[in-house]
């Protein structure tokens, strides 16, 4: 990889030559010049998990690791990663340095949180090992949320915790989004319920007066376990008719993956929830990269955008976004999505950090639970409105809030308000420290400016 690395061109932009990505920035949507195509890194074989360590309870996993192969050799071990991100194909590297989050981030923070160390290959072609005891503490703390600007993550030691062979999960209704906040805040402080401990806790909003939160809860034994990996669809299963109250259980491996078979709902707009479509796919197809590989071809070849056209419509504009705000805001954050975006469902998932040490470029708060709401989809747009309109609401609705939105999808600040937001003074001294001549682009750049 460093001869890889020292091979591209001083001046030529970099990027990850891997197969898979999770992003939805389509920076190749068409682009005409290949010639001004990044150049790609060689991050072919570093994508093995090098050693499950039971007794100390870690992993030392490469950078390009997905979480589906780190959980495959956890698990035999009776372990898993402290924050398993929803989408298989999520890798090691990629969850530390663009941030990532899951049902228990209430209890384990996300995913950077349980890093012991990281070997870096900086900016600069050096590879660095940060821990946040040693000289490279900063680039410790300043690597989440970097997105691969100041280097790319090649080898980490993670923290793993113990699990039981089934999840027994609780789906509760609630008819308002105050009282499903106050319910995350109360049952994230106490982690238990009616009498049963919480492990896990995100929610589905299905509609302004339909919310569910669903709880999980390790466990030894289980009287059934349901399947969604094939025929049946989890997100369908939650709602289980409108009950106030309902029970399911999972195997563990199931559990982490529920929502990676449907891309949560949104293989609904790829057809293959019609059951006809379904009963015809083969398992192996049903999962979170092949749809994002459908979805980068649409992109490129503005197939659907044509149809649109055609049916004499404006293609709609995506808004695929994660934000989190404190849970005290959370229903004002709902009040304001559901008439202004107007789209359904939202995954809802409480966080709290781990430790009272900031992470500079994602500066959250201490001791404060936050509610992550995630929405992934097309809202209809009107040649009047500026590109992004209803992006751009949601971005200033979450500063009124005084929140943050994740970057791995479009962004449309400018570059004051950005560098607030995200703290540019850190990181900047962390840009002139490990990449002074500026190889990588910057996180600006990269994420707003989309080159
Ligand atoms: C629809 C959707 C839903 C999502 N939902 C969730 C969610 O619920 N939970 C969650 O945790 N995340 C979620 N994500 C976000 C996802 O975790 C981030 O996009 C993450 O960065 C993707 O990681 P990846 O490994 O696929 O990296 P890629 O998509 O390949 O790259 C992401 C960025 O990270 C950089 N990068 C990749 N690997 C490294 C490395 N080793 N070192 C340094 N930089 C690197 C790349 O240069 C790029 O800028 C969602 C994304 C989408 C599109």
């Amino acid at each position: 990889m460093l001869a890889s690395y020292a091979a591209i061109p001083p001046g030529a932009p970099v990027r990850l030559a891997k197969r898979t990505s999770n992003l939805f920035r389509f920076r190749d949507a068409g682009a005409r010049d290949r010639a001004r195509r990044p150049a790609g890194l060689d991050v072919g074989a570093l994508n093995r998990v090098l050693g499950v360590d039971p007794d100390a309870r870690t992993a030392e996993v490469q950078g390009m690791t997905t979480y589906e192969d780190l959980v495959a050799a956890t698990l035999p071990h009776g372990l898993m990663p402290l924050v398993v991100p929803q989408l298989k194909t999520i890798t090691l590297g990629g969850a530390v340095t663009g941030l990532g989050i899951e049902s228990s981030s209430f209890r384990n923070g996300l995913p950077h949180e349980s890093v012991r160390e990281i070997d870096v290959l900086t900016g600069a072609g050096e590879v660095v090992t940060a821990r946040p005891d040693n000289e490279h503490r900063e680039l410790f703390r300043g690597f989440p949320n970097s997105y691969g600007t100041l280097g790319y993550a090649v080898r980490l030691t993670i923290d793993l915790e113990p699990v039981k062979p089934y999840v027994h999960l609780r789906h509760l209704r609630f008819t308002g989004a105050d009282e499903a906040m106050a319910a995350f805040e109360r049952i994230c402080a106490d982690r238990r319920y009616d009498g049963e401990p919480v492990d896990f806790i995100d929610g589905t909003v299905f509609a302004p007066g339909e919310l569910y939160i669903t709880l999980a809860a390790f466990t030894d034994e289980a009287p059934w376990t349901s399947d969604y990996t094939g025929r049946r669809i989890y997100y369908r299963s939650i709602a289980n008719n409108g009950a106030a109250a309902a029970d399911d259980y999972l195997t563990v491996h199931d559990y982490l993956w529920r929502w990676d078979t449907d891309w949560f709902w949104c293989s609904k707009a790829l057809g293959v929830q019609n059951p006809l479509v379904r009963s015809v796919v083969p398992r192996r197809y049903l999962r979170s990269d092949v749809y994002r590989k459908a979805v980068a071809l649409d992109r490129r070849y503005g197939l659907s955008a044509r149809v649109a056209r055609l049916r004499g419509q404006a293609p709609p504009e995506p808004v695929i976004q994660d934000i989190e705000v404190t849970a005290d805001r959370g229903a004002e954050f709902l009040d304001f999505f559901h008439r202004e975006i107007g789209m359904a469902p939202i995954w809802m998932c409480p966080l709290r950090l781990r430790e009272p040490e900031p992470w500079p470029l994602y500066p959250l708060e201490y001791d404060r639970l936050y509610v992550n709401f995630g929405f992934w989809g097309g809202v209809p747009s009107r040649p009047d409105r500026p590109e992004g309109h209803h992006n751009r609401l949601v971005e200033a609705e979450v500063s009124r809030l005084g929140g943050h939105k994740s970057l791995y999808s479009e962004a449309f600040y400018d570059a004051e308000e950005f560098w607030r937001l995200y703290n540019g003074d850190a990181y900047w001294r962390l840009k002139r420290a490990y990449d002074p001549d500026e190889r990588l682009l910057d996180l600006y750049a990269k994420c707003v400016q989309d080159r």
